[in-house]
């Protein structure tokens, strides 16, 4: 097949049990990721 660009789709967010967020993202081809923030308390660069 040819080149394909995939298409990132944001597909919810959800905070993990270690208070982390976790970002999923979904192209139309199948594929999936996961971006995963720290949310700590007092974040200094922001
Ligand atoms: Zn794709």
């Amino acid at each position: 097949m040819g080149e394909h660009v995939h298409v990132r789709v944001n597909a919810g967010v959800a905070v993990s049990d270690a208070g982390e967020l976790v970002e999923t993202f979904r192209c139309g081809c199948g594929a999936t990721w996961t971006r995963v923030y720290r949310v700590e308390e007092g974040e200094p660069e922001r």
